[in-house]
């Protein structure tokens, strides 16, 4: 009996409970965990196990042993206390090795993980249905705002087709312009809130894979020959004609990077590249880069990139705008389609985003068989290659000649526009010189400021007086 004590007596600090009992349902050992349970304090044994689990062995009342057979895993019963009340516990029932004919029943207490549980599940439940009343209203909101901007958008279009006086006509303009940034806005808005929402559908179809690119590159061709910058769209031969998948999604990620690209880029090209790189059955992965020659951003701001409204710091939503959505969306989208977005960068030196997606083969479209030597561009698109072959370095480095030329090339573009009163792309080449006379000595950096300011405040003849005496400093 000592020996036998002793040898259960490890079990008496075990935290789950443990009840030995015979084969008629006498209890006959139970932990100090089970005692204090199940409020017994010190007169548990002796008692039927049918006390404690009712539910469970009083239809087996007189053999126990055919209930063991039938309760090999770990089972949710409720544990009855001394006073009838009863809690949820999780218990392993198995044959006492060490005194035949015993079993031994251990059980741990789950109401606190039961209760947690429903806590957490109606924590979710309330967090879904906020999302859902936010995103209704989210959707409501955008819609209402996308008539009035629309409606807006239609009248001066109307109105520029009837007034002839310029400054009226730039005026008209600029609103048109104002309504499509608001309806790019209110569609990202829409977008970020349906993804986050899970109620984003991908629309699949089949489609000229070439034909979508070259509609991209339209998209984007005049905003880069204005910059100067060099443009290249290069299609893998292995892709197929047609694929299957979300067209306008994948135009939607391709024309928010290169609108970044093109944003962050004063000096030197930006390409897109488009490969195959895996087939499944009739999936293939399509893997995408584009490449820009701009700002970069600095390791610690990459992670930040992917995340909602976030931008690398404050001051390049004043100087650039945005919401901070694009890349967001980007990745969700991307997601969506079975792939992956990641950016390289470094400041200054340029950033390279990829991203891969999944799309299908159509029936009876072939896919051209791998051709590792001949991975040549389908089509290559030369734009307009401000850069040619020169290094960027070169074009960077103030005082190099070909900085001077690059430099002069944008001045001359910048008088254009001044001369045609086009505030804006005149800012843009001013942002552009801005870039490329860094590290210039003192004299120069002051009249680029000087003609900055001036031009922000459209003041022709103080432009003219500093073009003068910027051209002046350039060719001395
Ligand atoms: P936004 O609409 O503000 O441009 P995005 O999500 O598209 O939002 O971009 C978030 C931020 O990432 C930008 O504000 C910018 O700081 C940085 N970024 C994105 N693309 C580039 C790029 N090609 N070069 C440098 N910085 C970039």
């Amino acid at each position: 009996m000592e020996q036998e004590k002793n040898s259960i007596f490890p079990m008496d600090d075990a935290l789950e409970m443990i009840l030995m009992f015979d084969n008629v349902g006498m209890i006959s050992y139970a932990n100090t965990a089970a005692k204090q349970k199940l409020e017994y304090e010190d007169d548990l044994s002796g008692r039927c196990i049918c006390d404690v689990f009712p539910n469970v062995f009083e239809a087996a009342a007189d053999n126990f042993s055919t209930e063991l057979c039938n309760w090999q895993k770990p089972r949710k019963v409720a544990a009855y206390r001394k006073n009838k009340t009863c809690f949820p516990v999780e218990a392993r029932l198995t044959e006492n090795g060490l005194v035949p004919g015993t079993y031994i029943c251990m059980a741990i207490d789950i109401l606190e993980k039961e209760y947690l549980g429903k806590e957490i599940e109606q924590v979710r439940n309330e967090a879904q249905q906020a999302m859902k009343v936010k995103s209704e209203f989210v959707a409501n909101v955008t819609h209402e705002l996308r008539t009035p901007v629309n409606g807006v958008k239609g009248n001066v279009q109307a109105l520029l087709e009837e007034v002839s006086d310029s400054k009226t006509r730039k005026s008209l303009q600029l609103i048109e312009r104002c309504c499509d940034d608001m309806n790019r806005i209110i569609n990202n808005i829409l977008d970020f809130s349906k993804l986050e929402a899970g109620k984003f559908v991908l629309e699949l179809h089949r489609f000229h894979f070439r034909n979508m690119l070259d509609y991209v590159r339209n998209n984007h061709i005049n905003k880069l020959t204005e910059k100067g910058l060099g443009f290249f769209v290069t299609v893998s031969p292995q892709i197929p004609e047609y694929v299957v998948g979300d067209e306008l999604r994948i135009v939607q990620i391709l024309n928010n990077l290169l609108s970044n690209a093109q944003k962050f880029t004063a000096v030197g090209k930006i390409s897109v590249e488009a490969v195959r790189t895996a087939r499944i059955n009739d999936k293939i992965e399509l893997f995408f880069m584009v490449k820009d020659t701009g700002i970069g951003i600095d390791a610690a701001d990459r992670d930040k990139l992917f995340q909602s409204f976030s931008q690398v710091d404050a001051s390049i939503s004043r100087k650039y705008g945005g919401t901070g959505l694009g890349l967001n969306i980007c990745k969700q989208l991307v997601e969506l389609m079975g792939g992956k977005i990641e950016v390289e960068s470094e400041r200054n030196r340029g950033s390279t985003f990829s991203f891969s997606i999944w799309v299908g083969i159509p029936d009876g479209e072939e896919e051209l068989p791998d051709q590792p030597g001949l991975e040549m561009p389908l089509f290559t698109e030369r734009i307009k290659d401000a850069s040619k072959e020169i290094p960027l370095e070169e074009i960077r480095k103030y005082g190099t000649s070909e900085n001077l030329k690059i430099l002069n090339n944008n001045l001359s573009k910048l008088i254009l526009c001044v001369e045609m009163e086009n505030w804006e792309k005149a800012e843009m080449f001013m942002e552009t010189i801005r870039q490329m006379t860094e590290g210039a000595p003192r004299d120069v950096s002051r009249v680029i400021l000087r003609l900055k300011m001036a031009i922000q405040k459209e003041n022709y003849d103080k432009i003219t007086t500093e073009y003068a005496e910027l051209s002046r400093i350039l060719q001395a």
